[in-house]
């Protein structure tokens, strides 16, 4: 289902150290301008520097907006928190807009919190090596993590047994160079906090002559201000998390628990790690979400708000008035815009061949052109649906790899929206058997 997802094949923005545009890295193709927009606002959102602000990205049907989107997810940090949402969630039943609009905005925000613990003798531990350079050499840091027995226990052993080699003894303070994993030793130490700092270890990292790992460590979760609302509910309980049937939660509960993380923040506990919230198909929100919106953005706790759109100028939901985007003017104002444009059927051929790599299917190089073709003439969407039926197609006749006839077949098979337009004029009077119906299709 992963590799099938649409944008399966998205692994980043593409982008080099400098955030220049590759022409065709981590999936991406195209949009270099807007790529290089989105990966400057990342850049900053990792810096801590961007946060309770908006971004729009608008642009026809089918040129990328959600694939930047995803571009820009598989950029931050696997625990700054990057929450999708198409506007027609927000109308529910169960819960009001500006609920559910409040809890998309505080899923969007971490909460980095410190705990310092310590393992038992023997614990199995997962040892990564996740910062570098002091001085000349490069010395490691040492984040310890339980995990899955298995892996760890693995990585545990091969620890173990490089500590042996080294000669490590109890007490001894160790760093790892991160480029070779080699272990040195730093000083001895017996546990007293002083003794590291003293070595500048910024690890706390003890070995036990008989290979068992004894440490200190200091363990960070990260876990979104939603997750602790709904934990400390009385109505929901944690387990309501799983379900994801939260409800409604009071505004008081909140309230406290800003304080307490607040507070958490002072004693240098927690630390606040704005996300991203994206907000798909933004024009179908309503005047009272876009009010919302404009106040959340404001307050103390917002993420980086990304909304996209393929609109132009539509109606304001809510109102008779109409707007670019169908965003109000007021709030629309406040937002960076980055536009994309159609891909040229050159980028649309490399997008098809790259999903095609994705969906394990072998396509000849003539098919893809003519896929490019049809991309133009029809749409991305519309030629890339069609890889996989052409595929069947081409198995069906025993041919390992897809062809322009499968793909031909395809197209035969499965109607365009041009054609699906065509068709509905053609047949709208049959079909509903009013004649007066026949205009606002047409129209349509
Ligand atoms: P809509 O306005 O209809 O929501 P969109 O602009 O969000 O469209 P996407 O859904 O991102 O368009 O793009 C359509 C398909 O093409 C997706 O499968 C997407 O992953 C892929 N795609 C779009 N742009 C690129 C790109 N630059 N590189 C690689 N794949 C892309």
């Amino acid at each position: 289902m992963e590799r099938i997802g649409a944008h399966s094949h998205i692994r980043g923005l593409g982008l080099d150290n400098l955030l220049e545009p590759r022409a065709n890295a981590q999936g991406m193709v195209g949009q270099g301008k807007a790529r290089r927009a989105a990966g400057v606002i990342m850049k900053m959102v990792q810096e801590g520097r961007i946060a309770g602000r908006a971004v729009l990205i608008a642009g026809p049907a089918s040129t990328g907006k959600t694939a930047i989107a995803m571009g820009m997810a598989k950029t931050l940090g696997s625990d700054v928190p990057f929450v999708m949402l198409t506007a027609s969630e927000v109308f529910s039943l169960e819960m009001s807009k500006t609920e559910s609009l409040t809890q998309a905005f505080r899923r969007s925000i971490g909460v980095r919190i410190k705990e310092e613990t310590e393992l038992i003798e023997g614990e199995v531990v997962e040892i990564q090596v996740d910062r570098s350079v002091t001085g000349a050499t490069k010395t490691g840091r040492l984040t310890l993590k339980t995990t899955d027995m298995e892996t760890v226990y693995d990585l545990g052993s091969k620890m173990i047994d490089q500590l042996q080699k080294e000669k490590v003894l109890a007490g001894d303070v160790v760093s790892i160079d991160k480029a070779s994993g080699r272990i040195s030793k730093l000083g001895r130490s017996f546990g007293r906090a002083k003794d590291y700092d003293a070595m500048g270890a910024d690890t706390r990292f003890v070995a036990c002559p008989d290979g068992e790992l004894q440490t200190r460590k200091e363990v960070v979760h990260t876990v979104s201000l939603h997750e602790i609302d709904v934990i400390n509910s009385r109505t929901q309980g944690f387990l309501a998390l799983f379900a994801g049937d939260t409800g409604e939660i009071k505004p008081e509960l909140r309230d406290q628990i800003n304080t307490k993380v607040a507070e958490w923040r002072e004693e240098g506990k927690a630390e606040i790690v704005p996300g991203v919230l994206f907000i798909d198909e933004v024009h179908m929100l309503d005047i009272e979400c876009f009010s919302f919106l404009n106040r959340a953005l404001e307050g103390d706790l917002a993420p980086l708000v990304v909304m996209a759109s393929n609109r132009g100028v539509t109606r304001i939901r809510g109102t008779k008035y109409q707007s670019p985007h169908g965003i109000p003017a007021d709030l629309l104002d406040r937002m960076l815009i980055i536009s994309t444009k159609k891909y040229s059927q050159e980028e649309m051929r490399e997008i098809v061949r790259i999903r095609c790599e994705e969906e394990d299917v072998k396509m000849e190089p003539e098919c893809l052109d003519l896929m490019g073709v049809m991309a133009q003439e029809t749409s991305l969407r519309y030629s890339l649906n069609l890889i996989a039926p052409s595929q069947l197609l081409a198995q069906r006749r025993k041919a390992p790899v897809v062809s322009s006839q499968d793909v031909r077949a395809a197209y035969q098979y499965y109607i365009d929206v041009q054609r699906s337009t065509a068709y509905a004029k053609e047949t709208a009077a049959l079909m509903f058997g009013e004649e007066e119906v026949v205009p606002a299709v047409a129209q349509a």
